[in-house]
């Protein structure tokens, strides 16, 4: 009936050697989340000690609010209010001026889908307020004058209006930008295995313990269920939809992603998720194709190096560019 005493103490080295084997070397993990820039954050980090992480996503919180300060239409001092406020021309930080340059060059690569000087419409609109409105013919007409391209003109750190209304708003890849801050943060701290998310602009650090990240993308109408999953390492993933803010009138969806052409919420997708090295250049790329929709925003995102992406079409229909691995 019993095992032999010498038989008993094997067996339970042996299960003492699996149990030590099974648990990995003391890798730490910590999850946080913040309020910054009108998103919930999470940060989640690996590293061999809890102080070391804690630390680490503190420094990298506190970025994306200095961040904040510098970007957010909002606050009065920040760059884009003080170009917002002014009659011509604004001396920005450089890397105010690096961010609208690379904002610029998706601006002039989709044909003015992405616009940066959207600002009057948006306000207009309100939709990110608990009083959105449904603008005139007139006021949208007049909110659009200057806007477009070249609107903005970028000269180092001087930058010009095309008109003194002008509203500049970078809404649109903003949030982008402060994930990869956030990752330098985290790099910089030594840490090698990284996740930021700020509401859908997600940046990856690494792998996840040796795995790739699961990155679950969301379908656009069907809420909680996912459209696909996407492994990832040292990547940005971003997603815009039209889900994410947006009021119902009369049965009619109107969101927070603007066709500068019309000054109207853009009809052609339901959502697309891109996937590129940095996360403001994925940011940027994803309103962009967004607007365009499938035939010009898919083309848009296969002519743009070292990118990939998903769009959803108005109907349902779902596309994605030719090197897209999806693992469903
Ligand atoms: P996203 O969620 O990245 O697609 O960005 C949407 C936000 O970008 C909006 O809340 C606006 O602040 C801004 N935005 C809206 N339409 C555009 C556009 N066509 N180009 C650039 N930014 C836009
Ligand atoms: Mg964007």
């Amino acid at each position: 009936m019993f095992a032999r005493p010498q038989w008993l103490i094997l067996l339970l080295v042996l299960i003492a050697g699996l149990v030590w084997w099974r648990v990995p070397a003391d890798t730490q993990q910590l999850s946080r989340t913040a309020l910054i820039m009108g998103t919930l954050v999470e940060i989640r980090a690996f590293g061999d000690d809890q102080q070391q992480l804690n630390q680490a996503i503190s420094d990298a919180f506190a970025e994306m609010t200095r961040l904040e300060d510098l970007l957010s239409s909002h606050r009065p001092d920040s760059d884009v209010a003080r170009l917002s406020s002014a009659e011509k021309t604004v001396k920005v930080s450089a890397e105010t001026a690096k961010l609208l340059q690379l904002g610029q060059q998706v601006a002039l690569r989709s044909g003015g889908a992405f616009d940066m000087t959207l600002g009057a419409v948006k306000q207009l609109w309100a939709i990110e307020t608990d009083h959105p409105q449904i603008p005139t013919a007139e006021q949208l007409q007049t909110a659009l004058h200057g806007i477009g391209p070249r609107a903005l003109q970028i000269d180092g750190t001087q930058v010009t209006k095309s008109v003194p209304a002008l509203q500049v708003d970078l809404g649109g890849i903003a949030k982008g930008y402060a994930v990869d801050r956030a990752l330098a943060v985290l790099r910089r701290a030594g840490i090698r295995s990284a996740a930021v998310n700020a509401g859908g602009d997600i940046g990856l650090l690494g792998d996840r313990q040796g795995q790739p990240w699961r990155i679950g993308i969301q379908h656009p109408r069907n809420k909680g269920q996912l459209l696909t999953t996407l492994r990832l390492a040292d990547r940005a993933v971003v997603t815009s939809g039209d889900y994410e803010r947006f009021f119902e009138r009369d049965g009619v969806r109107y969101h927070h992603i603007f066709d500068p052409h019309s000054g109207q919420p853009a009809r052609r997708s339901q959502s697309v998720t891109v996937v590129a090295a940095d996360a403001a250049s994925a940011d940027a790329l994803a309103t962009a194709a967004f607007v365009l929709g499938p035939r010009a925003g898919l083309k848009l995102l296969e002519d743009w190096p070292a990118v990939e992406g998903l769009l959803v079409a108005a109907d349902g229909t779902v596309y994605q560019t030719s090197g897209l691995q999806r693992s469903d």
